[in-house]
């Protein structure tokens, strides 16, 4: 069965449902289609233990503030899924779920939606999938030969599992040192990073990081010269456990073994660590294979953007990815403006 839809809007993460909040203010007709069976998107994935880091005001999503959470200046995941949850009811957003897109492909005037319950054609097509369901994983010297446990982040759920165990943390990033934080206490930890861990001041959390990537994007826009963006500040947002054990003396990082080896790592000089399980907190790619049938791919496996539309498809946007489809577009303060300009440019292209 074929449905028809003028905008179909894939995933209905943060970037979707806000993608949906303004469709709705453009009065267009939209369907979301998510391939999970729940609503949260990612966020109802992650470890136990995350917050937020930026406190509940910061991170909301347009129209509709996040309620404060008790007793939590920076709220947990579980808030997050239960305010994505209240959004996408209140405002009556038509998610159809578990749908999932198998293919976006050319058809005329139309975009076509192939998924896993049948056919939707389109006359624009937003793709919010998010990077949650692609994890990467560098390519390191005898990643076979390891015999321990190996996970991503996205496999990460809390410490308790691996109480008294020897586990390396790969990744400087927030990733890394939240999870390195959280197995602080209760393992024999060994955190390495490719270069030294940079912690952003203690008083600078998402607020900030907002603030300088807007400002980045504004001077690239006016042909000022780069502020270096969130970059410049740091890679770690010293969110309250982290900044405990690292002040503790628990999280200090070594530099990145070369090869592993059955029974764990080796660095170039020969030491040698012993590990029971390696966490790699080595980052995402976008989940676009969807798209591949539209043969848009260009650099880094990004598609070419003018904001948020492709520049090869004007009839495709691309949201909540990364600073490529807006300033902070990947944060749930900071896709509501790439969603808003999504939807002004679906209305006028279908006006
Ligand atoms: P997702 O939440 O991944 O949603 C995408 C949806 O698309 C999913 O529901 C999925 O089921 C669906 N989907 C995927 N493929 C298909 C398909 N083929 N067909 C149908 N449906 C599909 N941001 C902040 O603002 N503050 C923070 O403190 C913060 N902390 C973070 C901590 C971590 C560890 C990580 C990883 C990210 C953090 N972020 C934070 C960043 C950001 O908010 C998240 O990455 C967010 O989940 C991105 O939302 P999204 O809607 O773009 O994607």
């Amino acid at each position: 069965m074929t449905r028809t839809s003028q905008v179909v809007v894939i995933g209905s993460g943060q970037s979707g449902l806000a993608a949906g909040y303004h469709l709705r203010r453009q009065g267009l007709g939209f369907v979301i289609l998510d391939a999970q069976s729940t609503a949260g998107g990612a966020w109802q994935h992650t470890w136990n233990s995350l917050h937020l880091f930026s406190p509940a005001a910061f991170s909301s999503l347009p129209g509709r503030l996040m309620p404060t959470q008790a007793h939590e200046e920076y709220p947990d995941a579980r808030h997050v899924v239960e305010y994505l949850a209240d959004y996408e009811k209140r405002y009556e957003l038509p998610v159809e779920r578990p749908v999932r897109v198998l293919g976006v492909h050319r058809d005329g005037p139309f975009l076509r939606v192939e998924t896993d319950s049948g056919t939707w054609r389109a006359r624009a097509v937003i793709s919010a999938t998010g990077t949650w369901w692609r994890p990467f994983l560098p390519a390191v010297p005898g990643r076979g030969d390891f015999g321990g446990r190996r996970l991503h982040t996205v496999e990460y759920r809390g410490p308790r599992e691996f109480t008294g165990r020897r586990v390396i943390v790969v990744g400087g990033g927030n990733s890394g040192a939240q999870i390195a934080a959280d197995l602080a206490h209760t393992t024999e930890l060994t955190w390495v990073t490719r270069r030294p861990p940079r912690f952003l001041a203690d008083d600078i959390d998402g607020r900030a990081l907002f603030d300088a990537a807007t400002a980045r994007r504004r001077a690239l826009d006016a042909g000022r010269s780069d502020t270096g963006g969130v970059a410049s500040l740091g890679d770690i947002v010293a969110v309250p456990p982290v900044r405990e054990a690292r002040d503790r003396g628990l999280l200090t990082a070594g530099p990145m073994f070369t090869r592993l080896v059955p029974g764990g790592v080796e660095w170039a000089d020969g030491t040698r660590a012993e590990a029971d399980a390696i966490i790699w907190c080595t980052g995402f790619r976008p989940a676009l294979s969807h798209l591949t049938r539209l043969q848009l791919r260009g650099r880094r496996g990004h598609i070419a953007t003018e904001g948020t539309r492709a520049l090869d498809e004007p009839r495709l946007h691309l949201l909540g990815y990364g600073d490529w489809t807006g300033p902070a577009s990947a944060t749930l303060i900071g896709v509501g403006r790439p969603a808003r300009d999504a939807a002004r440019a679906i209305a006028e292209l279908l006006a």
